[in-house]
């Protein structure tokens, strides 16, 4: 049998390669992946078996259930204030993974280029190159605690420039965007007419009581704005795999036109335990709680490692960390770690090429317990290293 092109370019992921490489190992401490160890709410769950009790488990409309698009519509309301009609601006995917997957799909022909702000989410650059587009980079820097910035956006721009992926608050650096940077880049993105494609998946998940801002409010934005979200993140329901994203009409119905033919439309139980997580009756606030009390074990912890520095963790669950201190890579520090101590983490070059090279990427998806286990087998392999 013989592989397209296309396939036999796709590259294994390093967070996956390493991930499995891991699996070899007994007791390890996994650090890789953002997948929550929460429970959904309790509500959430039962809506889904009462879905599945009842029968309500075949295909729904490629866009979604209409109940869900109008929850979905008045969500949107409170965050932006703001209108989108649910039959028409509101598409319902498999997880954000697929609204991205289909504006990008929708939006990008081959040769375009699209600008990403690095280190950025793998799943981006790879999609990208897969349509015959080209990713193109704008390094963020630690300094900058790994906030674009605007004039370097500007810079990258030429003639091919189709769009800009904007990821706040970011994985991996947990990076959130202010306001006035939103601002200025929306004002470039009017002025060189590109689509904006903004991935606010970790939006309810800041922490010190902030609120993150979107581009989408900005002036001008509405009609170049694709907001990707989903409730993998904010609902902990990874596996139920629903998202969604919001868009101008000519963008949804290509998106729903070509939906129908990968997937049909989202599992129908979780699309029904969707709209139950957008009623008035779901508290989800023991998620970020969660998290932000992971995130200042996280801080404590670091703060006996010297040779580890974070930029601060001001929202999602990954701290990006430079371990240039140690006299190792990222990369050495991540195998060595994993061989020597079965702690998993990624490094950070994996988000963005060399110029991360000195970063690792912990996700802190367990309890502070593990957390801290964790920590201590990191501070015991820095030890024997000085010891050797
Ligand atoms: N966007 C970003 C930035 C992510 O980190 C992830 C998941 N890791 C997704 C989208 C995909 O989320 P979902 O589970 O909703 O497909």
């Amino acid at each position: 049998m013989k592989l397209s092109q296309r396939a036999l370019n796709l590259i294994p992921s390093e967070p996956r390669r390493i991930y499995d490489e891991a699996k070899k190992y007994t007791h390890v401490i996994d650090l890789t992946l953002g997948d929550p160890d929460l429970p959904p709410p309790s509500n959430v769950q039962e809506a889904a078996c009462k879905a599945i009790r009842e029968g309500r488990t075949r295909y729904s409309a490629n866009a979604g259930l209409p109940q869900l698009r109008e929850k979905i519509a008045a969500d949107a309301a409170k965050e932006y204030n703001m209108t989108f009609d649910p039959s028409s601006e509101i598409i319902v995917t498999v997880g954000a993974m697929e609204s991205a997957y289909l504006s990008l799909w929708s939006l990008l022909n081959e040769g375009d280029e699209a600008i990403i702000p690095a280190p950025f989410w793998i799943n981006y650059g790879e999609v990208v190159k897969s349509l015959g587009a080209k990713p193109v980079f704008v390094e963020t820097r630690p300094e900058d605690s790994f906030i674009v910035r605007p004039e370097e956006i500007e810079k990258k721009i030429s003639s091919c420039t189709r769009l800009l992926i904007l990821n706040s608050p970011a994985n991996p650096t947990g990076a959130v965007i202010p306001g006035k940077v939103l601002d200025q880049i929306a004002d470039i993105a009017c002025k060189y007419d590109l689509t904006v494609v903004s991935d606010e998946i970790y939006s309810h998940l800041a922490f010190d009581g902030q609120k993150p801002e979107s581009i989408l409010t900005r002036p001008g934005m509405r009609e170049r704005t694709v907001v990707v979200n989903g409730f993998s993140k904010r609902f902990a329901m990874t596996g139920w795999r629903v998202g969604w994203a919001l868009a101008p009409e000519r963008l949804v119905r290509a998106m729903t036109q070509m939906t129908e033919n990968i997937v049909a439309c989202a599992p129908l139980p979780s699309q029904y335990a969707a709209i139950e997580a957008l009623s008035d009756r779901t508290d989800e606030s023991y998620i970020r709680r969660e998290f932000e009390k992971r995130r200042n074990c996280v801080l404590e912890e670091l703060e006996t490692i010297p040779e580890i520095r974070s930029m601060g963790i001001p929202a999602t669950f990954y701290a990006f960390l430079d371990v240039s201190r140690t006299g190792m890579s990222g990369k050495e520090f991540a195998l060595e770690l994993l061989k020597s101590k079965q702690v998993a983490l990624i490094h950070g070059s994996a988000y963005g090429g060399d110029a991360y090279k000195d970063f690792i990427r912990i996700a802190f998806t367990m309890q502070c317990g593990e957390l801290r286990k964790a920590f201590a087998r990191i501070r015991e392999f820095l030890a024997e290293r000085k010891a050797k």
